[in-house]
């Protein structure tokens, strides 16, 4: 199974051209840049297969990337690092649109915005990439975890064979975020760089759920918990969005939620508490819900008063009250306020193992343009692992391969400028 430039350990052979260390799409998207260059390429990953985490994204209807103006997209991106920046503004959305349909794979832009393909799938896509790759001469080498560089510079990998070292002329780690660690993206790779001297930023939870300061109470969990909060709108700081979210056993997750979630992590993490005002009735004037809750009710029950006049009903009246006292929920006022902004304390995020991705990574003073380490030459660096995030839309994958692409041609510049001779 192994090609030119691979040796047991201690041995000696021939250099490799280029190893991409990664098969998910920041890797793929760098072996491709480096095979149109007509560079022989190896992909190894500690995986059986490519792209899990690729492939589970397709559950959810494989979001690629997002319509908006170029100008707005990049904004999504944080921290602005400059590098990143020009490698979407090199492969735009709109480029990897084309991309997708020169691999038989159409795309349609959502209601949202969003871009999907047309079969909502992802399989199919990475079957046609997976082909193309093959076919221009990529070589893939499966259960291959890379475990750092030997005193010669060389890839130490383990594999079921045993310990493998692999001499490559350039490189390209594409090794993923820190969530989902059992589709392959462990971080298991920020101890080996920080080891080799590179800066890391520690991996955080992005695009996750959190746990609601004191809990919800076991009445609510045991009756809400899975069920959406549809069309509300949550305020933090001086920002304001409407969507969805869900309520968790211990929490709340899902896309309003994400879209916050930088901001809600980086505030607990500086007051160690972070508190969202959370409206039930986004088009609905305050004015006019508290006219309607202080309409007579007559003989109604508060319940039935809410139902009938504002259509508040299951977990939006269930959240009223579970956090507002009995005579609150009976003084108009304070149940409309509450009904508009209702304060809810988030204590912590969840484990980044079940987020949707990861923040922090190898810090972007450590890279060149280039996406290569300053401090180790031919070793370049893509997709999740590199210290940015993003919201869940199509910006995450979109970006990932972006910069495996503008890795995979850094790679190929290095090699074309002799600046490493194989
Ligand atoms: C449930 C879910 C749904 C998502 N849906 C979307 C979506 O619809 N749209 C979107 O834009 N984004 C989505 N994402 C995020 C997106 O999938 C990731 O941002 C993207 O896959 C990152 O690409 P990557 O190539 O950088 O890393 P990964 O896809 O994580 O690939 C990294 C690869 O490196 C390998 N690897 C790691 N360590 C080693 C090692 N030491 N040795 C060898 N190999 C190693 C792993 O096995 C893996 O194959 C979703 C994520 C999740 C979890």
């Amino acid at each position: 199974m192994e090609g030119e430039g691979s040796v047991g350990a201690g041995g000696t052979a021939q250099a490799q051209q280029a190893a991409v260390i990664g098969a998910g799409p920041a890797g793929l998207m760098a072996a491709e840049a480096l095979a149109q260059a007509g560079v022989s390429v190896h992909v190894y990953d500690a995986m059986p297969s490519v792209g899990r985490k690729f492939l589970l994204a397709g559950r959810g209807g494989l979001n690629l990337t997002h319509s908006e103006p170029l100008e707005r997209f990049v904004t999504r991106l944080r921290p602005k690092a400059p590098s990143l920046e020009a490698a979407v503004r090199a492969f735009t959305p709109e480029a990897l649109r084309a991309w997708a349909e020169a691999l038989g794979v159409p795309t349609f832009v959502g209601t949202s915005g969003r871009v999907f393909p047309v079969d909502m799938k992802a399989a199919p896509l990475l079957r046609a990439w997976l082909h193309r790759l093959r076919a221009s001469g990529v070589q893939f080498h499966m259960r291959h975890r890379w475990r750092g560089w030997d005193d010669a510079g060389h890839l130490r990998f383990d594999t079921p064979a045993g310990p493998r070292s692999v001499d490559s002329a350039v490189q390209v780690l594409a090794l993923g975020g820190g969530s989902w660690a059992r589709l392959g993206s462990d971080g298991a790779w920020v101890p080996l760089l920080q080891a080799a001297g590179v800066a890391v930023h520690p991996l955080q939870p992005s695009n996750c759920g959190f746990d609601v300061a004191g809990g919800w109470t076991p009445l609510f969990t045991e009756r809400f918990a899975g069920q959406p909060f549809k069309s509300v709108a949550m305020t933090l700081g001086d920002q304001r969005r409407k969507g969805e979210f869900v309520a968790t056993t211990t929490g709340v997750e899902g896309s309003l939620v994400y879209a916050f979630s930088a901001d809600l992590r980086e505030a607990i993490a500086r007051e160690g508490q972070a508190t969202f005002l959370l409206d039930l009735l986004p088009d609905r004037s305050e004015a006019d819900v508290l006219r309607e809750v202080a309409h007579p009710r007559g003989s109604r029950s508060l319940s039935s008063h809410l139902k009938g006049r504002l259509g508040l009903e299951g977990i939006k009246m269930a959240i009223l009250h579970e956090r507002l006292t009995r005579e609150a929920m009976h003084q108009s006022a304070q149940l409309a306020a509450a009904i508009k902004a209702l304060p809810i304390a988030l204590a912590a995020p969840r484990p980044i193992d079940e987020a949707i991705s990861s923040a922090g990574g190898v810090a972007w003073d450590a890279l060149d343009a280039s996406l290569m380490l300053r401090d180790r030459p031919g070793v370049f660096c893509a997709g999740e692992m590199l210290d940015w995030e993003a919201p869940t839309g199509g910006y995450l994958l979109s970006a990932s391969m972006a910069s495996g692409r503008a890795a995979g041609e850094g790679a190929v510049r290095r090699l074309c400028n002799g600046a490493v001779t194989i």
